[in-house]
């Protein structure tokens, strides 16, 4: 009865003890139904048996079974998960559940970690990854009004939004389907049930920032988050973690974002600055098209050394460290 979960019951299930109108369905796969949340009545909800999910294409809303008794019910999971269960009498009712505990398998030291994929292979499932994300228009706004780039370098650099949590699962299995590696991919990992899925989440949902090698190969990608991760404890005036990396490390099959540096520009260009970030890197490069080598994280600076020697054989003659990427970019707007 259960699909791949560990819920005694599936999305079909649930519809039903909703009575979802179905209005038609596409080989087993999808089945659209009346939204219970926004009261769409033209069957813009797809229901998916096969990943127990479901998105209202009317109202955006999406999620797992739970969420979609509890938006339909005006209550929370653990009580969707009781009434659900109680409703079709196959758990006991007194069950606590904390759908936390299910989505954040803690770190575990002895969790089996994938081998790192080639870097072609990384560079074409990201690059696949990346087509299937669209750019959020307030990303775009920010993009456009705050750090001053055109819709045409956005496209070039390749900035998207991050999906949802709740489509992690349908991407990862597209792009399986399309024949992409997703195995030692950072970011991928695999679900309790072996399906393949990503690690992002609604709460920390922000800018993917593409991130390329000196060869113009994809190794990982950044998340510039919408809502800064603060500590407990940390006075309210400390800003927060503004980035992170896209990283499975730790979870079941997943794999570390190593420590990449991002490169922007002329690979045999005369003077290379480096610097920390790559978003500030991209833009400066669009703003005044000098090259940029730039590490991602603190104190992320492993590889710079390997990339000076590259550099050095490839006929680069100066290269610029900044402290400070803003001093670097007043003395570059100046020059
Ligand atoms: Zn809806």
């Amino acid at each position: 009865m259960a699909s791949g979960t560990d819920f005694p019951f599936n999305i079909m299930d649930v519809a039903s003890l909703l009575r979802l109108n179905i209005r038609r369905r596409s080989g087993g796969r999808v089945a659209y139904a009346d939204c219970p949340v926004c009261g769409d009545r033209r069957g813009k909800l797809g229901l998916y048996p096969e990943i127990d999910t479901w998105r209202c294409y009317h109202c955006g809303e999406c999620g797992g079974m739970l969420a979609l008794y509890g938006k339909a019910h005006g209550v929370g999971n653990s009580q969707a998960y009781q009434e659900i269960c109680e409703a079709l009498m196959v758990g006991s009712p007194g069950r606590e559940y904390t759908p936390r505990a299910k989505q954040e398998i803690p770190d575990q030291k002895d969790v089996p970690q994938a081998q790192r994929a080639s870097p072609q292979e990384i560079h074409n499932t990201l690059t696949a990854l990346l087509a299937l994300l669209t750019l959020s228009p307030a990303h775009r706004e920010h993009l456009r009004a705050k750090r001053g780039l055109t819709d045409g370098q956005i496209g070039q650099f390749g900035f998207k939004s991050t999906p949802p949590g709740c489509l992690c699962r349908t991407i990862a299995a597209r792009l399986v389907k399309s024949g992409c590696v997703v195995q030692g991919v950072p970011g991928f990992y695999m679900t309790r049930d072996g399906a393949w899925t990503m690690k992002f989440y609604d709460r920390t949902s922000g800018i993917v920032i593409p991130l390329r090698g000196v060869d113009g190969l994809l190794q990982g990608l950044q998340i510039r988050l919408d809502h800064p991760i603060k500590k407990e404890g940390d006075p309210p005036e400390k800003p927060g973690m503004k980035y992170l990396p896209f990283t499975s490390t730790g979870k079941p099959m997943g794999v570390t974002s190593g420590n990449p540096i991002h490169f922007v520009g002329d690979p045999s260009a005369r003077v290379v600055y480096v610097t920390e970030g790559a978003l500030k890197a991209d833009i400066t490069h669009a703003l005044t098209g000098r090259t940029f080598a730039a590490t991602v994280g603190v104190n992320n600076t492993m590889g710079l050394d390997e990339l000076f020697a590259f550099l050095r054989r490839n006929g680069t003659e100066e290269i610029v460290e900044a402290e400070d990427m803003d001093s670097v970019t007043r003395s570059l707007m100046k020059s």
